[in-house]
């Protein structure tokens, strides 16, 4: 059984329902850092139950 969230870079640049979802571990807790396949940007778990995350900005 896995979760999915939708990744908010994807969303934020591509409003569609078909942008890329994250995958998020049954064991998952919050604080978590997880990886979008998609764009590769990194999104930390607030909270699992709802799932709520959160979009880390890549420093450049
Ligand atoms: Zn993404």
């Amino acid at each position: 059984m896995t979760r999915t969230v939708k990744c908010p870079d994807c969303q934020a640049n591509e409003p569609e329902d078909t942008v890329g979802c994250i995958n998020i571990p049954i064991d998952a807790e919050p604080g978590e850092i997880i990886e979008c396949p998609e764009c590769g940007a990194e999104v930390e778990i607030l909270s699992t139950n709802p799932i709520v995350v959160n979009l880390l900005e890549e420093e450049k």
